[in-house]
C-alpha cells in the first residue's frame, strides 16, 4: 500500500526553507510514491513537490518549488476548474476528496489525476494526486487483497473443520475468551459475551486436570513451555470428546499479554487409533491378547527382575468340539473359555489366545512355580464346569505347559519354548499340567537326539535297509520279507528303532526315513535276482548274496507319512519310476491310522493301491484301538499280530485264545494273518493249529542286510523323499 500522505503530514512538517528537499517531509518513501504530493502556501504557490510529480510535468523541482502555483501548472479548463470550483470548496470543507482534474504531462498530453487536498494550518494545503488509472489498478490489488483475505478467512475456517482444530485466545487480565467458531463447536457450546476460562475449563471431564490447568493458567508468566495436554470433554448435550489443548502465553510490556492456543478435537483420531491398537493387539474373537501382543508383553516382563509363572494352555479334542458343535458354536466356547480364563487372573495377569484353541496366561509371582500350579488347577477347574453355550453338553480339559522365569529361562523365547515343550510332553502322554524338569525333561533331551541321529542319517546316506523273511506256516514256503530299517553310525555301528524310537513319532522325522526307506527297498528290488516280477514267494532268505528272492516286501510306513502326502499317488509313482510292480509291496501300517485318520482321502487312497496291486497290512494287531468295524470296512488284506500275543504264547495260556479268536475273526471277513515274533518250532506248530498262514521270527530268520553294495538310488531312478504337500 503506499503510504498516506496526509497522515505522514501531521507528523512531520515540511522545511519551507529547503524547498528542494521539501517532498522529504513525507518521508523518504514519498519521494518514491506513486503519486504526486504537492504543498501550496496560502497564496496557492507551491511550496514543495515530490518527484512523480515533477516527473509527471517533466519540470525540475527547481523550476517548480517557489516559483509556480497549482493553477499554472493546469490547462485552461483545469485552471478554471481549480480556481473557481475547487478552492472555494477546499476553504469552504478544509478538504477535498478524491475530485477528478487534469494535469498536462511531459508529452503535451494530459495526465488525469484524483485529487484529494487538505488546508494545513498556515492557511496552506497539501494534496496528494493519484493517477486515475493507477487508482484504478489500486482499487484492483485491493479487492484482490480483500478476496485473498475473505479466501484465507474461508480456507482457515475450512483447515479448522477438516482438522477439528479450534483457535482460541484468553485475556488474563479481563478473563476474556475469544475463539473461532470451530473452538466453540468443539466444546459444544456458542459463543457469548461472557466467555472466560471457565468456558473452557468446563467442559473438562477431569478434575484432577481442571484444578491443575486453573492453576498454570492463574500464574501464566510461569509458563516456560508451551503446554499441551490431551484431555477429556463432555458437551452441554452430553457427548464425550477427547480434546487436545495446546497454548503458549504472548508477552507484551513485560507481562502475559494474551494465552493463545488451539484446540483440536481429536476424537475421531483417537478411536481410530484404538481400532489400529486393537486389531494389532487383540484377539477379534476372545478380545484376549494376540499372539504378537504376547511375545511383546512376555519380552517386557522378561526384561524386569520380577518372577513370572508361565502357563501355557491347549484345550484337548476341540476338534471334535469343532466338528460336533460347528464352527459358529465352538467360536462361542472359545469365547467362554477366553473370558473364565482372564477372570481367574488377579491384578497384574495376562492373557492371550495365541492361535486355535491354544492360550497363555503370564502372571507375575513371588514364588513362580506355586503361581504357575496354582494356576494350572484353576484354569482345569473352570473348564470342568460345562460351557454355557453347549447348552451344559460339553465339559472341557486342558493339558497345560508351565515355565517360572527365571528358573526355566533368562530370555523370553527360552521360557515360552520350555513352556511350550512342557505342553507337548504333557500332550504327549495324554494330558495333565507340568514343568518340563526332571524326568520329563530327560525325556525331550533323549528325543532331541534320537531326531538328531536319524536326520543326520538320512543326510549322510547311513540308512540301511536288512531284510527277515516270512514263511507259509502250511507248508513252509517263503512268503516275502519284512524290510526293517537301521542306521549305522559313522563308525560304522548298526542301531535299529528301538535305540530312536521317538524319531519315528517325529513327524518330519519319520516321514524322511520313510523315503529313505523306499528308495533302499525299491533300488533292492531291482537288483537281479530279487525275485522283481516274478511274484511273492519266489526266492531264498536275502543274506544269500546275488541271486537272492525278496519276493514281496513289507514296508512299513509311519502313519505321519501316510497323512502328509497323497500318498498312494506318491508310492505309485515311486514305483512306477523304480519300475517295480506294485504286487512287489507290502504296506504295514498301524491301527491309529485307522483310528484318527479315517478321512475318505486316506481309505480312497489304500483303495487305490489295493486295486494296483499293493497289499495292506495292519501291523501289530490286537493291541491297538482298531475297532471291529474297521475291519469289516476298510480297505485291508490282512492282520499282522502283534508280537507280543505270540511271544508270550506259551507263557501264558491266556493268548491261545485270544489269537484263536483274532484268526476266526480274519478269516470270515476274507482277511489274511500273519504272526510276527516266533521263536520256537513248538510255537510255529501253535500258530499252525491256531490256523495261521504266515510266520515270522527269530526262527525262521532274523533281519539281515543284503550282502552286496546296495546302488545308488536317485541314480537308480528311486523313490523321491517324500515331502509334505507332494501329490502326483
Ligand atoms: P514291526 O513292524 O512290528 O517289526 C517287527 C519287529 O520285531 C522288528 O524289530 C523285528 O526285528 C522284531 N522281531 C522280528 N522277529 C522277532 C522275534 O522273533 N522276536 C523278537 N523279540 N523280535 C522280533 P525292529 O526292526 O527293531 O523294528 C521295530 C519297529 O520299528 C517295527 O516293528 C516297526 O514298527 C518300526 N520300523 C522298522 N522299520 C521301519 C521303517 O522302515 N519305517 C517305519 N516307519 N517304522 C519301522
Ligand atoms: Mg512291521
Ligand atoms: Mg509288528
Amino acid at each position: 500500500m503506499p503510504p498516506n500522505p496526509l497522515s505522514a503530514r501531521r507528523t512531520q512538517e515540511p522545511d519551507p526553507t529547503a524547498p528542494d528537499s521539501a517532498c522529504a517531509a513525507y518521508g523518504p518513501a514519498a519521494l518514491t510514491a506513486p503519486c504526486g504530493l504537492l504543498r501550496l502556501d496560502a497564496a496557492g504557490r507551491i511550496e514543495s513537490a515530490n518527484a512523480t510529480l515533477c516527473d509527471w510535468i517533466g519540470r525540475p523541482a527547481a523550476e517548480v518549488i517557489g516559483r509556480l502555483d497549482l493553477a499554472g501548472l493546469l490547462s485552461p479548463a483545469g485552471r478554471l476548474f481549480w480556481t473557481t470550483h475547487l478552492v472555494p470548496q477546499l476553504r469552504l470543507n478544509g478538504r477535498l476528496d478524491e475530485v477528478s482534474l487534469s494535469l498536462p504531462d511531459r508529452e503535451g498530453g494530459l495526465r488525469r489525476c484524483l485529487v484529494s487536498a487538505r488546508q494545513t494550518e498556515a492557511g496552506g494545503s497539501a494534496l496528494a494526486l493519484f493517477e486515475a488509472e493507477r487508482r484504478h489498478v489500486f482499487e484492483e490489488d485491493q479487492a484482490r487483497e480483500v478476496a485473498l483475505a475473505q479466501t484465507r478467512a474461508h480456507w482457515l475456517a475450512q483447515i479448522e473443520r477438516m482438522a477439528e482444530v479450534g483457535a482460541w485466545s484468553w485475556d488474563p487480565a479481563q478473563d476474556r475468551l475469544q475463539g473461532s467458531d470451530r473452538m466453540f463447536d468443539i466444546l459444544g457450546l456458542r459463543p457469548g459475551p461472557a466467555d472466560g476460562l471457565d468456558t473452557l475449563l468446563d467442559r473438562l471431564i477431569s478434575e484432577p486436570l481442571r484444578g491443575q490447568l486453573r492453576t498454570c493458567l492463574a500464574t501464566p508468566e510461569t509458563l516456560r513451555q508451551p503446554l499441551d495436554l490431551e484431555a477429556g470433554i463432555r458437551t452441554p448435550d452430553g457427548a464425550l470428546r477427547q480434546i487436545r489443548l495446546f497454548c503458549e502465553p504472548l508477552w507484551a510490556r513485560g507481562r502475559v499479554e494474551r494465552v493463545q492456543g488451539v484446540v483440536c478435537d481429536i476424537t475421531r483420531a483417537q478411536e481410530d487409533r484404538q481400532r489400529l491398537w486393537r486389531m494389532a493387539h487383540l484377539d477379534d474373537l476372545t478380545g484376549l491378547a494376540n499372539r504378537h501382543y504376547f511375545r511383546s508383553h512376555l519380552r517386557a516382563a522378561c526384561a524386569g527382575a520380577e518372577p513370572l509363572a508361565l502357563v501355557l494352555i491347549d484345550i484337548e479334542d476341540f476338534g471334535a468340539v469343532n466338528h460336533r458343535f460347528g464352527a459358529d458354536r465352538a467360536d462361542a466356547m472359545l469365547q467362554e473359555i477366553g473370558g473364565r480364563l482372564a477372570g481367574l487372573l488377579p491384578e497384574g495377569g495376562f492373557a492371550a489366545r495365541l492361535v486355535g484353541d491354544e492360550f497363555a496366561l503370564l502372571l507375575p509371582a513371588t514364588d513362580p512355580d506355586a503361581a504357575a500350579r496354582g494356576l494350572g488347577a484353576a484354569v482345569a477347574a473352570a473348564l470342568d464346569v460345562p460351557l454355557a453355550v453347549s447348552g451344559g453338553a460339553v465339559r472341557l480339559r486342558a493339558a497345560m505347559g508351565l515355565a517360572a522365569f527365571p528358573e526355566d529361562g533368562r530370555a523370553p523365547e527360552a521360557l515360552f519354548a520350555r513352556a511350550k515343550e512342557a505342553l507337548s510332553e504333557v500332550k504327549r502322554a495324554g494330558g495333565g499340567v507340568d514343568f518340563l524338569r526332571g524326568a520329563m525333561l530327560a525325556r525331550v533331551g533323549a528325543r532331541r537326539r534320537a531326531i538328531a541321529c536319524v536326520r543326520d542319517a538320512v543326510q549322510e546316506d547311513r540308512i540301511r535297509v536288512w531284510y527277515q523273511p516270512k514263511l507259509r506256516l502250511a507248508d513252509g514256503a517263503p512268503d516275502g520279507h519284512e524290510a526293517l530299517v537301521r542306521i549305522f553310525d559313522r563308525a560304522g555301528q548298526v542301531s535299529g528303532p528301538a535305540d530312536w524310537a521317538e524319531a519315528l513319532e517325529d513327524p518330519e522325522c519319520a516321514t524322511l526315513l520313510d523315503a529313505a526307506v523306499l528308495r533302499r527297498v525299491l533300488a533292492d528290488l531291482r537288483r537281479p535276482g530279487s525275485g522283481c516280477g516274478a511274484g511273492p514267494g519266489q526266492g531264498q532268505g536275502p543274506g544269500l548274496g546275488s541271486g537272492h528272492g525278496l519276493g514281496r516286501v513289507a514296508v512299513n510306513v509311519s502313519e505321519h507319512s501316510l497323512r502328509r502326502v497323497d500318498f498312494a499317488a506318491y508310492l505309485l509313482r515311486a514305483l512306477a519310476r523304480a519300475g517295480v510292480s506294485p504286487a512287489q509291496i507290502e504296506l504295514e501300517i498301524v491301527e491309529t491310522v485307522l483310528v484318527d485318520q479315517r478321512t475318505p482321502e486316506l481309505v480312497a487312497g489304500f483303495a487305490r493301491l489295493r486295486a494296483a496291486g499293493v497289499r495292506i497290512m495292519l501291523d501289530d494287531f490286537g493291541t491297538g484301538f482298531a475297532s471291529l468295524s474297521h475291519l469289516r470296512d476298510l480297505p485291508i488284506d490282512g492282520l499282522k499280530i502283534e508280537k507280543s500275543f505270540v511271544l508270550g504264547l506259551q507263557a501264558d495260556p491266556r493268548n491261545a485264545p485270544i489269537l484263536r479268536a483274532i484268526v476266526m475273526l480274519a478269516q470270515a471277513l476274507g482277511l489274511r494273518t500273519v504272526a510276527e515274533g516266533v521263536e520256537s518250532a513248538e510255537v510255529a506248530d501253535l500258530l499252525r493249529g491256531l490256523g495261521f498262514e504266515t510266520a515270522q521270527g527269530y526262527h525262521f530268520g532274523r533281519p539281515q542286510p543284503l550282502r552286496e553294495p546296495l546302488p545308488d538310488p536317485v541314480a537308480e531312478g528311486g523313490a523321491a523323499p517324500l515331502r509334505q504337500g507332494v501329490s502326483d
